[in-house]
């Protein structure tokens, strides 16, 4: 029996679609254990009710001022505070950004230690092991945390979840000393231009490189990503460029994806590039070069231009949606 504590993320007064696998996965896991969901925020009232359909048997809430934005010190304290008291024996995030910053925190503070960025976690004679991507995804490393609790942060769209069995979700508000002086305070959060699918969270992402040749030139994925429910991403030479943001890059340098479906126009396939994207489940690759590395990677390829390509899935995608 193993015990599971999920920290689930709490954004925009929701809390974020990783909390199902990783419920999911738990209670996969626990046999027969517990197994607990925290949240960690401000206002946290109206959050959390549907994690026991989701897995959780408890549902801990850590509801602080200092908590309304994410201030490391004050969440690694909250959630240390929280491992300390239940005792898990795993402590599971998202790899997401909040998540590789708060987990490595959080552990130093109860003395234990993480296994980063995992895209399975197994049962083996030695207990609970994650397996990592390294080197770019060429190779599978198996991750032996030997503290006690282990804590582990998960790539993102690492499991599929089908018909999640529940648990019996009470809610639990937990009192957190945190009137410490955390050392930072937030003054404004700008949000990004877009308020499309999250990249590192989307379960299908459609990206494009410098041959996309502008910044409006992106609009012709606009509907095909509105019809899949699709994210947009770069590859950094069309970041270099001017055409995409930052936050649109996937790779080395920029995001690390890890959808279902990944559809790379224009990509020539550089090692870098596929280090963001490479765990991808099925990759798609459009180029009008039949010899781009892209398509010694890519599950489907088609030798193509984009300009003609893209807008004959959307042709497709829309007749075929319709019906
Ligand atoms: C330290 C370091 C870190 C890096 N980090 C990243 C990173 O995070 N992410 C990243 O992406 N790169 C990164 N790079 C850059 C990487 O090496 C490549 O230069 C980059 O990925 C190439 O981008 P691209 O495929 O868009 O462009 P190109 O290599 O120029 O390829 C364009 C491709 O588009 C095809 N094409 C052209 N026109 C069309 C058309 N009309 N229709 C269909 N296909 C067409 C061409 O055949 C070609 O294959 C990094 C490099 C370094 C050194």
């Amino acid at each position: 029996m193993t015990d599971f504590l999920v920290f689930c993320e709490v954004a925009d007064g929701r809390v974020k679609g990783s909390a199902r696998e990783l419920l999911g996965k738990a209670r996969e896991l626990s046999g027969g254990g517990t197994v607990a969901a925290v949240l960690i925020g401000s206002g946290l009232a109206d959050v959390g009710s549907e994690l026991g359909a989701l897995g959780a048997d408890t549902v801990f809430k850590v509801d602080h001022s200092s908590c309304a934005a994410y201030i490391p010190g004050a969440f690694a304290a909250a959630l240390s505070q929280v491992v300390k008291a239940q005792s898990p024996d795993v402590v599971l995030g998202s790899a997401s950004m909040l998540g590789k910053d708060l987990f490595p925190r959080a552990a130093a503070l109860v003395d234990a230690g993480v296994g980063a960025d995992v895209v399975d976690l197994v049962e083996t004679d030695a207990g609970l092991e994650g397996v990592r991507p390294l080197f770019a995804g060429k190779c599978l490393a198996s991750v032996s945390v030997t503290s006690e609790p282990k804590f582990f942060t998960v790539r993102p769209n690492s499991f599929v979840i089908d018909g999640a069995t529940p648990g019996s979700g009470n809610v639990v508000d937990f009192a957190a000393g945190l009137d410490n002086d955390f050392g930072y305070e937030v003054i404004d959060v700008e949000r990004g231009a877009d308020d499309k699918v999250e990249l590192t969270e989307a379960r299908c992402i459609i990206a494009a490189g410098r041959s996309i040749k502008s910044a409006e030139n992106f609009a012709i994925f606009d509907e095909a990503a509105g019809l899949m429910g699709a994210a947009v991403g770069a590859s950094r030479a069309a970041v270099d460029a001017g055409y995409a943001p930052h936050g649109m890059q996937v790779g080395q340098t920029g995001k690390t994806v890890n959808p279902s479906l990944y559809i790379a126009c224009g990509i020539s396939g550089a090692i870098q590039h596929l280090a963001g994207m490479r765990t991808s489940k099925v990759i798609v690759a459009v180029n009008k070069d039949p010899d781009a590395p892209i398509f010694q990677h890519a599950t489907y390829g088609i030798v193509g231009d984009l300009f003609e390509v893209v807008p004959a899935l959307t042709n497709e995608l829309r007749t075929t949606l319709a019906d």
